[in-house]
């Protein structure tokens, strides 16, 4: 007797492990190498690791994008090697037949996910590596565009080919075609925008109040500075920030006796010589659009902001300049 629903059901389920198994190669070789992956995310056709950051060296680029097809091989010999040895006397010869097919069939599948992801264009596993070939010799935001090129080209191909053939092929181009487009648009605003430091965009101290300062007054000081939020120090050392939305929060009676001090205020601050992604950072995290900026000698004597329209505008700048 065979159970063909139960069969694809965890023909699937396995092959969820698999890609899984794929993914986590690359993280354990991205570890390795100190590179922090924050999530992953498993596609029918494979999956995607997001890293924190692009590994500066080829060499590591490629090592890790080679991880995930061979992790993927290895599971196919394995399933192969299983499903050769599978002559278990006692059962039935169906059941030797269905099993044997089974593992088989999920050994091909693996294989085929390993050759597809060695694909040299851009989303696949195999565009990393040809994109760390190339820059050895090329600029790496050059080489991303070579490859993620050749990935668009590639998802056109695919999806003209499948219209005639398979409706299936069409759905895996699109899928390739817009990989290659969002990789190569996110390692481009990334890289530029790695380059752009605190420094470049920093504006200058506009509100700024004492922790004694009524709320009315700071909602003054922050209009005529238009600023979001307002920066808080006694004799010119910083204490933090209050947030605009919890001062909005109180009663607009009680804001001309409330004073800062009374509210929640945060202490952040962001150096001079920290990239802007770091000052972005702690604005999503935090839920505040204004950073103090500090000299790391003097760390609490702020000199600047940087704000959210700042960083937005030098992003702007890093996708026109791409
Ligand atoms: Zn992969």
């Amino acid at each position: 007797m065979s159970y063909p629903q139960l069969d694809s059901f965890a023909f699937i389920l396995l092959l969820f492990v698999f890609v899984a198994v794929h993914e986590l190669s690359h993280s354990l070789v991205a570890r390795h190498y100190n590179i922090r992956v924050r999530k992953i995310v498993l596609y029918p056709i494979g999956g995607v690791s997001e890293i924190e950051e692009i590994p500066e060296k080829p060499s590591v680029e490629w090592r890790m994008a080679v991880a995930g097809p061979l992790a993927s091989f290895l599971i196919g010999l394995a399933l192969f090697g299983a499903g050769q040895v599978i002559t278990v006397e006692a059962a039935p010869i169906p059941v030797i037949i269905t099993t044997r097919n089974f593992l088989l069939n999920l050994a091909q599948v693996n294989v085929l996910l390993g050759a597809f992801n060695l694909i040299p264009a851009f989303p696949m596993d195999g565009g990393r590596v040809f994109r760390a070939l190339l820059a050895e010799r090329l600029k790496f935001t050059d080489a991303t565009k070579y490859a993620a090129f050749i990935g668009k080209l590639l998802g056109v191909v695919i999806s003209v080919l499948g219209i005639w053939y398979n409706i299936w092929l069409v759905i895996i181009g699109v899928f390739i075609y817009i990989g290659a487009t969002e990789e190569a648009e996110s390692t481009i605003v990334s890289t530029t925008l790695a380059r752009v430091r605190v420094k470049d965009v920093i504006l200058p101290l506009a509100a700024v109040a004492s922790p004694q300062t009524t709320l009315a007054d700071a909602l003054e000081i922050m209009f005529k500075a238009r600023s979001h939020d307002i920066l808080i120090e006694i004799d010119g050392n910083l204490q933090g920030i209050v947030t605009w939305s919890e001062i909005v929060k109180i009663n607009p009676e009680r804001r001309s006796s409330l004073l800062l001090q009374q509210l929640p205020v945060k202490q952040v601050s962001t150096f001079l010589d920290d990239p802007i992604l770091e000052a972005y950072k702690i604005m999503t995290r935090e839920k505040i659009d204004v950073v103090p900026v500090v000299e790391k000698e003097a760390p609490a004597k702020a000199v600047g902001v940087v704000t959210n329209q700042s960083i937005a505008y030098a992003y702007e700048k890093a996708r026109r300049l791409r």
